[in-house]
């Protein structure tokens, strides 16, 4: 979400005459966009702070900012003699920035935090960055209102609103007719996605939006996070088994095993409900991948609940799961009212756990994988060796092949020859000609 706000400011700066350079020690502003979500993604931030610090002794006219959750979270705390920021800009005030390098250029310091309950940077064409020319993100809603207990994002990027259906198709036509093949629709709870005004006769909810998005070309794949559990329709599920572009998998974050833990983590499902919308995926459609978000000692979690986690990940057998040591964040329900009371230790014991079960699944899972054949979208070359090139399947499972005759940015079919936990080897198909 991040890289996608990036682009939305690279282009409105863009368009206030400023351009991109390589290295901080070009630049005459650095922003830094940040995370909010845990501690320790503030802390990494920070270190860059210190970082730029000793580069603006060499080059005392940088000026440094920080933009996004932590700068919504902090504000101008962050311009305090700790930090020394120059200026801070929140998620729903980009638009503001110009104006703000101006005060800063002119020596002043700027803040600008004021959330929106409507923005959502619907006519900006983003600048694409650090692009590979093949896959995109495309922002279709902002913030959230679901009030997780642990979670800061509520706080940080505000009301959710959505985002004009036509200009998301008019984004995803434009990256296809310049040679993209793949976009990924985002969006805290992209289910909730809602446009009520009038969009060719009706109201557009998440499954029509992915019908809309899929119709644009048989050849664009579309993808999209996150899915709230609460939230996932078998509306939602029919669209996907109608569109073979739409892609097979599906990210459905279930935090925890525990009735008990879902409860006081205000999530609005329970393990039943969250293993029946497991079933519902595998039923419209039965090679779908599914991945999780897990979080591990969560205010008040017995051993019993995380062995619940535990046996919930044995019985859904996730193909990838990004797993997290619970951190308090300030302000949320969960630092008020419930106790961050698992020792530090015992939460990375549990994590380590989880890590532990869930790599031997995903390897499990990737075996069965070995003698597939798949369409990849070739993405480009291996981080490993120049000769072999790398692609995804529908699954979003990555696929490295020697490169023979395949080009970046084609659809090539590769059968599974081996496996790790993270990677399937392959080998490609040759095109009938
Ligand atoms: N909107 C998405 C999640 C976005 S945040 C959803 O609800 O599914 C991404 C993930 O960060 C969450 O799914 C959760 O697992 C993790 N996370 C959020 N707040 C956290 C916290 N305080 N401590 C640890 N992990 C957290
Ligand atoms: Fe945070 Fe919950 Fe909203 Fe996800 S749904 S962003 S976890 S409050």
């Amino acid at each position: 979400m991040n890289f996608a706000d990036s682009e939305v400011v690279g282009a409105i700066l863009g368009k206030a005459g400023y351009g991109l350079c390589n290295e901080p020690s070009e630049a005459d502003f650095v922003l830094i966009n940040t995370c909010a979500i845990r501690d320790n993604a503030e802390q990494r931030v920070r270190h860059r702070v210190r970082e730029l610090r000793a580069l603006q002794t060499r080059r005392p006219h940088l000026r440094v900012g920080i933009l996004g959750c932590m700068a919504e979270r902090l504000q101008s705390r962050l311009m305090t003699e700790e930090d020394n920021l120059s200026f801070v800009c929140g998620p729903d005030a980009y638009r503001r920035l110009p104006v703000l390098l101006r005060q800063v250029r002119e020596g002043m310091k700027a803040a600008e935090v004021e959330l929106s309950t409507t923005e959502t940077y619907a006519d900006i064409e983003p600048v694409r960055m650090d692009s590979n020319g093949i896959t995109a993100y495309i922002s279709i809603m902002r913030g959230c209102q679901n009030y997780c207990s642990y979670c800061v994002v509520p706080y940080t990027r505000g009301r959710e609103r959505s985002r004009d259906p036509q200009t998301i198709v008019n984004e995803a036509r434009t990256l296809f007719d310049n040679g993209y093949r793949e976009v990924t629709l985002l969006g805290q709870n992209v289910n909730s996605y809602a446009w009520k005004e009038e969009c060719e006769g009706q109201g557009v909810g998440f499954p029509e939006l992915m019908q809309m998005v899929a119709e644009v070309d048989p050849r664009l794949r579309v993808r999209f996070a996150t899915s709230h559990p609460k939230d996932l329709s078998d509306r939602l599920l029919e669209v996907m088994a109608r569109h073979e572009n739409i892609c097979r998998c599906i990210h459905l974050p279930v935090q925890s095993g525990s009735n008990r833990m879902l409860q006081l983590m205000n999530r609005k499902y329970t393990v039943e409900w969250y293993l029946d919308r497991v079933d519902a995926i595998r039923r419209y459609l039965p090679d779908c991948s599914i991945t999780t978000d897990v979080i591990a000692g969560f205010s008040g979690e017995t051993l019993e609940d995380h062995q619940a986690t535990l046996d919930l990940f044995r019985r859904v057998r996730y193909d990838y799961a990004f797993m997290f040591k619970y951190s308090e964040r300030e302000g949320t329900y969960a630092s008020r009212h419930l106790p961050d009371d698992i020792s530090e230790e015992e939460k990375t014991r549990r994590l380590n756990e989880i890590i532990a079960l869930q790599g031997q699944i995903a390897l499990e899972n990737n075996r069965l994988e070995v003698g597939r054949v798949y369409d990849v979208l070739v993405e480009g070359e291996s981080h490993r060796s120049k000769v072999r090139l790398f692609g995804r399947n529908s699954q979003n499972k990555v696929l490295v092949f020697d490169r023979e005759d395949a080009h970046p940015g084609t659809y090539r079919r590769v059968r599974v020859t081996d496996c790790t936990a993270a990677t399937l080897l392959g080998k490609l198909v040759p095109n009938e000609s």
